[in-house]
């Protein structure tokens, strides 16, 4: 996938610097449903579902196409396909799972890693608990997956580990994102673009992001 933006020619999609906040009327409306606090779990499940799902039509503007050729009932007829190995999805454990089932409804195909982070307590640094990718890595186009950009340190870590097993082609593709995790991201992976739902104003205290939906995890497996 060629690192050029996503774009849109309907201008749903706000680019800056690599951030792409996609604005189209459903995600927008499906985002509002998503932050309400007494959305319940089966409903929340769904829409994160489905917000990826058209979050990933976005990200994936620029998949590089080959001809091909098929049969019609009628006659022979050029086409394309796209090109290369399989999408690669990686969601963060845990609240990264939620996007990966829509995304797959749009690209059956694409294979799914898995990256889990924690924070050690005396380096305060995210380390990783679990990392399986395909190891054709450098051949592959991946997203990585989180529904909520925060500070951006599981994010920032999690790049550092797909770019360390060889991986050159990186989207991030969040829900919502803080400008601190933007910022973090883009500093220092200036290659992957980060394509979201919105941008929201600030983190708490706590690390939660304001206005935000709350912990995505625990809205997703109910364990709030
Ligand atoms: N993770 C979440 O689930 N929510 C936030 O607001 C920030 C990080």
């Amino acid at each position: 996938m060629p690192t050029t933006p996503a774009q849109s020619q309907r201008g749903e999609v706000s680019d800056s610097e690599g951030l792409f906040v996609v604005r189209h009327p459903l995600i927008q409306h499906k985002l509002a449903l998503l932050r309400d606090r007494h959305t319940p779990t089966k409903i929340f499940k769904e829409l994160v579902d489905e917000i990826a799902m058209l979050l990933a039509y976005e990200a994936t503007i620029n998949l590089a196409l080959e001809q091909t050729e098929v049969e019609t009932p009628l006659e022979r007829a050029p086409g394309h396909r796209v090109a290369g190995k399989k999408l690669t999805l990686v969601p963060i454990l845990r609240a990264g799972l939620g996007m990966v089932e829509g995304i797959l409804k749009l690209v059956p195909s694409a294979r799914v890693g898995h990256i889990g982070l924690y924070r050690d307590h005396d380096t305060l640094k995210p380390v990783d608990y679990y990392f399986k990718v395909p190891s054709d890595a450098a051949e592959r186009d991946f997203l990585l997956l989180d529904p909520m950009l925060a500070t951006g340190g599981s994010a920032v870590a999690a790049i550092n580990s797909l770019k360390r097993a060889g991986a050159q082609r990186i989207r991030f593709l969040c829900i919502v994102a803080a400008p601190v995790g933007v910022g973090r991201v883009r500093t220092v992976h200036p290659d992957v673009p980060i394509i979201c739902a919105a941008l929201d104003r600030e983190l708490n205290e706590h690390g939660y992001i304001l206005p935000g939906l709350g912990d995505a995890g625990d809205r997703l497996f109910g364990t709030r």
